[in-house]
């Protein structure tokens, strides 16, 4: 069974997940000490409680079966169900998963969503496969992690290359398996199976809220700022939308193909109209360059949207932006993040930048769990008071005890797991 630890990124290149863990690990310990708990704590947290590794048969469309690995893993659900997306991704590995289940433990706890963290991912290319192979894989990862999953126990959610279309098979699968309906057993559903209005675009909706709010500590004006967006996927092509919106000028933009890059301003419209369903646009031009080529150009907010690992200690002293606000989960490594750090850029860390999404699905759940649905504007404003005063509870908690937004992150978002688990005698 495949327990790889390095997986193949969008760009070709590949990454240690291993790395990523023992990474995120690392701010976990340091966190925990700025708040006084003991090595127990640390014991407990470092790791989800549970990791699922499955193998899923499906049949494709030539009558062969291929076997697929997905991981459910759960990190832990002291102050309630766990919750998080499920990726598909041909990089997908063990480590990740717990790494990013990691992640949503800290996001919700910075949102003070009742939730632990939870992530999901199958090792598959979606973009070879077909709708009706992608049905049935969806579908079978369901039945293979049914048992530990469930509304009060732990939600799924769409991630990177899984969308409302798969959440509706998952959540059919569920409820076929359970004999009722059950909207809350998932979110990122579509409108008409429960879904929220609002959670398809959250995450950029929260990202637009954070830079927002970073611009204005910074001095920045988001009116005529320019803005680099790595990504065009679910968070980035809303974003660049929304950026544009906010009067910013979005002079870049990429995919899993290339980048395209503007100091004028891109027409962000044409692009979206033009892209195809899985987001890919850059390779209808002939002028792209790369992903690696559009971080150092010119902006003064960059927004990487796309995957773990962009920002290195290879590229983070050639940034040229104030501003980085993480929409993707792990952008930037620790050492990029004191490079930048030490250069005076604000990093907008991702547990905080890009938790609009989880915020959302959790309306969607209280929505579920009533019965009873809410207005856009009733989403949006819940939305906005929640990332704005966490963003300012971070950034704050950053100035008070002279640590990086990242490190804040951490300490407001284990604060009330390390909390819980206290007053449960886990730690
Ligand atoms: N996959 C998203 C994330 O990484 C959303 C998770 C959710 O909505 O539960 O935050």
């Amino acid at each position: 069974m495949s327990m790889k630890t390095t997986g193949t990124n969008l760009q070709g290149g590949t990454e240690d997940h291993g790395d990523v863990l023992r990474r995120t690990q690392e701010v976990v310990k340091t966190a925990l000490g700025h708040m006084g708990y003991d090595e127990a704590f640390y014991e407990l947290l470092k790791e989800p409680l549970r990791l699922l590794t499955v193998r899923i048969p499906v049949r494709m469309d030539d009558g062969s079966v291929k076997v697929f690995t997905g991981y459910r893993a759960q990190h832990n659900d002291a102050v309630g169900p766990t919750k998080g997306g499920i990726r598909f991704h041909p990089g997908v590995t063990a480590d990740e998963v717990k790494a990013l289940a990691l992640w949503m433990s800290i996001k919700c706890g910075i949102m003070n969503l009742p939730y632990g963290g939870g992530k999901g991912g199958i090792e598959c290319d979606p973009r070879s496969m077909s709708f009706g192979e992608l049905e049935r894989l969806s579908r079978g990862y369901v039945r293979a992690v049914s048992q530990i999953v469930g509304p009060t126990k732990d939600i799924p959610a769409p991630d990177v290359y899984t969308n409302s279309q798969i959440m509706a098979w998952m959540m059919d699968e569920y409820s076929r398996i359970r004999e009722f309906d059950s909207p809350g057993f998932i979110t990122g559903k579509p409108l008409v199976l429960g879904g929220s209005v609002g959670r398809e675009s959250s995450t950029a909706r929260g990202v637009a809220i954070a830079v927002r709010e970073a611009a204005a500590v910074m001095g920045v004006s988001v009116a005529g700022a320019s803005v680099i967006v790595q990504g065009f996927g679910n968070a980035g092509s809303y974003l660049a939308k929304f950026m544009t919106d906010a009067g910013a000028k979005v002079v870049g933009i990429s995919d899993a193909h290339g980048a395209l890059y503007n100091p004028n301003g891109l027409l962000i419209d044409e692009l979206l109209e033009r892209r195809d369903s899985f987001g890919a646009v850059t390779n209808l031009f002939p002028n792209r360059i790369t992903n690696g080529e559009l971080l150092t150009k010119e902006c003064d907010i960059l927004i990487p949207a796309a995957i773990e690992n962009q920002l290195t200690e290879h590229n983070a002293y050639d940034i040229k932006a104030k501003i980085v606000v993480e929409a993707a989960n792990g952008p930037t490594t620790a050492e990029a993040t004191e490079i930048l750090d030490s250069r005076g850029v604000l990093v907008v860390p991702d547990v905080l930048a890009n938790a609009g999404g989880v915020v959302v699905s959790y309306f969607e759940w209280v929505q579920n769990n009533q019965g009873y649905y809410w207005s856009a504007e009733e989403v949006d404003a819940r939305l906005n008071k929640l990332m704005s005063e966490s963003f300012h509870t971070v950034y704050e908690t950053a100035q008070r005890k002279q640590v990086n937004m990242r490190l804040a992150a951490y300490i407001v978002g284990l604060r009330r797991l390390a909390e819980a688990s206290r007053f449960r005698g886990w730690a």
